[in-house]
């Protein structure tokens, strides 16, 4: 029964889907959260629930991982037509050449899709070690795009960025550690190409936010002003300082500070000019990452959260550059961003079905007045009874205390273990009293507020944060969370989420809000007999990745959506990615399925030939055995 005082409104106040969407998701007429892959509202939408639908008609099981292929393409030409629109607007002379950092998703269709969407624009790939090197090389071969190398490197490293030298491409190798120079330069001889060489920067400005520590005179990467002037005095020695084609800094992911921005574009800019001044040619300003996405919809600079939206980014690079240039008298360098997060974060999300709702229960024990009970009982039982509205937060003080109170003297042997079940019972009832009550109240005293999330129910989820949100337990990032159905419909509930691995941290219970973190999220019940499926968005940087085996949960299956405007349905599936097996995992830690499975079988056989399994029951067990082996690691329907 639709519940009509319940809004489209209500339901994005109760998600914030609006603020946190940013214009790519939406909730449709029959409740659903869908996308709007072109941003548009009056464009194409693509239901999830019917991906889902549709994923189940192939007999894809929960959970799964959702990519967006056209919010990946959006994303790249955003951020190539923004920075194209502000240079144009400001009249700057450079142009703007970005580069994709592929460790924040090194996904082959990832990369290949923001390859393909960036060719318009030249926009090129950043690597950071040599299996990422070995994936740009062969994954950028646009010889205007460039290939920006970060990162600790050895021989092997710099021999392969002077092979994609060789093949014309615009490969620049960035020094991180001084010793790095001198080794470009040997190899560079010896292989005969001329290198493309940067420098980064030990920057003083910190970023804002968690990877604060990136910058700052302790950064782990960089040269320190000494060393740069060190680095030109042996380019010059060496006659290779027009090798010398970038100058980089990188002060860490999600600035959430749109002044630290300011700060650290201004002091570039000014070693910029100062290099330029000792005589060396640079062409590109590489402001590295750091553009941030706000997870939480607050636009403040919570951890989780970016004072600042694309347009201030960009117009402050662009009109900040450009002053100190005018002012040096220097040329407008090129200009490039390594923007990770910004580029994926949106693209993909994680769906899981809810497998149970765990309601906090306790088993009662009759309360009745006993033959000379104790007077801790005969309280506790009063307190219960005289409890109303506008004595909870009192009475609530009072049991807490006379709990204590009970356990002491259980301690001490003046209670016996049948007072100590009627005291904790009474305690119980005044609690779930009080739950009760909380609804009509106007304000929430702290103390019963901590009743709510004692009593609330736990909703068990078909996966595993440490593989599907890994940064959620980490380093407490906070994601959108949501029913991905039932938008039309008032939440009946408000629960915690609890994930299927034996681990105690394998829980969620901070909830994006607008004022403050929630500990609780707006929940439907459970209908017998329908899937409730809840989804984790803006999940495809970095967590998409980093995920690990924990309780040997594996891969999700994946799911590649396009937008096809022709479909009735918006959308087509290009690609299932079936997830890890438990016969995956397990050859990951290093066992052998085959062998294990061989081993089973002789112990089955050992048992029919004592004659305690029959012979064809025994065929059905090891048969059953093979097959769990080969099947997905997560919950069964
Ligand atoms: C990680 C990293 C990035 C990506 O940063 P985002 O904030 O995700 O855009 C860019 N450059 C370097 C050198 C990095 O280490």
């Amino acid at each position: 029964m639709t519940d009509w005082s319940w809004t489209k409104e209500d339901a994005d106040e109760a998600y914030h889907i609006s603020r946190w969407g940013d214009g790519y998701f939406d909730i449709n007429q029959e409740g659903h959260l869908c996308v709007l892959p072109n941003r548009d509202p009056n464009g194409p939408r693509i239901d999830i629930a019917e991906v889902i639908e549709e994923m189940k008609l192939q007999n894809i099981p929960m959970p799964m991982v959702i990519r967006f292929h056209d919010i990946l393409r959006s994303q790249v030409k955003l951020l190539n037509e923004t920075f194209r629109e502000v240079i144009k607007e400001a009249d700057y002379p450079g142009k703007y050449t970005g580069v994709y950092p592929i460790k924040v998703n090194q996904m082959r269709e990832v990369v290949e899709e923001i390859v393909d969407a960036g060719t318009p624009y030249d926009f090129g790939l950043e690597a950071g070690s040599k299996p990422e090197l070995l994936s740009v090389l062969a994954f950028n071969d646009n010889l205007n795009a460039l290939t920006v190398l970060n990162g600790y490197k050895d021989e092997e490293y710099l021999r392969l960025a002077l092979l994609g030298n060789k093949l014309g491409r615009k490969v620049i190798v960035v020094i991180e550690k001084f010793s790095e120079l001198y080794k470009i330069l040997k190899l560079s001889r010896e292989m005969n190409v001329a290198p493309m060489i940067g420098l980064r920067a030990k920057m003083s400005v910190k970023g804002s936010g968690k990877w604060a520590e990136s910058g700052g005179d302790k950064a782990k990467f960089g040269l320190t002003i000494a060393e740069m002037n060190h680095a030109i005095q042996i380019l010059k020695e060496e006659n290779q300082l027009s090798c010398l084609k970038l100058f980089h800094f990188h002060i860490g992911s999600q600035v959430t500070d749109i002044r630290t921005i300011k700060e650290v574009i201004r002091e570039g800019g000014r070693i910029y000019a100062e290099l330029l001044k000792l005589g060396a040619n640079i062409e590109y300003f590489d402001v590295g990452g750091g553009l941030g996405v706000d997870y939480d919809g607050s636009q403040s600079t919570n951890e989780s959260s970016i004072n600042y939206n694309l347009k201030d980014y960009v117009s402050d690079i662009v009109y900040i550059l450009k002053e100190i240039c005018a002012e040096e008298k220097v040329p407008a360098p090129n200009i490039v961003t390594e923007s990770g997060r910004a580029i994926t974060a949106r693209h993909s999300c994680v769906i899981t079905n809810v497998i149970d709702k765990i309601e906090t229960s306790f088993t009662e024990f009759p309360t009745d007045v006993g033959v000379d009970e104790h007077r801790l009982v005969s309280k506790m039982r009063e307190m219960y009874e005289s409890l109303n509205l506008k004595n909870a937060q009192e009475t609530f003080n009072d049991a807490e205390d006379t709990k204590k109170e009970a356990l002491s003297a259980f301690r001490l042997g003046i209670l016996t273990l049948e007072e100590r079940a009627k005291i904790e019972t009474l305690f119980w009832k005044i609690t779930k009293k009080i739950a009760g009550y909380l609804p009509d109240m106007e304000f929430i005293p702290e103390n019963l507020y901590d009743i709510t999330k004692s009593i609330a129910p736990q909703y068990l989820c078909n996966f595993s944060i440490f593989q599907s949100a890994p940064d959620m337990w980490a380093i407490g990032q906070l994601l959108p969370i949501l029913p991905i159905t039932r938008l039309n419909e008032r939440p009946t509930t408000e629960g915690t989420l609890v994930d299927i691995t034996c681990d105690s941290d394998g829980k969620i219970n901070k909830f994006i809000g607008i004022e403050e973190t929630r500990n609780l999220l707006p929940l439907h019940d459970l209908k017998p007999n329908e899937d409730y499926f809840i989804g984790l968005f803006l999940t495809g940087a970095y967590q998409d990745v980093m995920g690990d085996l924990h309780n040997l949960f594996g891969r999700l299956n994946e799911v590649h959506v396009f937008c096809d405007d022709e479909d009735p349905t918006d959308f087509y599936i290009e690609e299932v990615i079936k997830g890890s097996s438990s016969d995956t995992v397990l050859r990951a830690m290093q066992y052998n399925p085959e062998g294990m499975a061989y081993t089973m079988k002789k112990n089955i056989d050992k048992e029919i030939q004592a004659g305690k399994i029959s012979p064809r029951e025994g065929v059905r067990l090891i048969d059953f055995y093979e097959e769990c082996l080969q099947s997905y690691t997560y919950l069964k329907k």
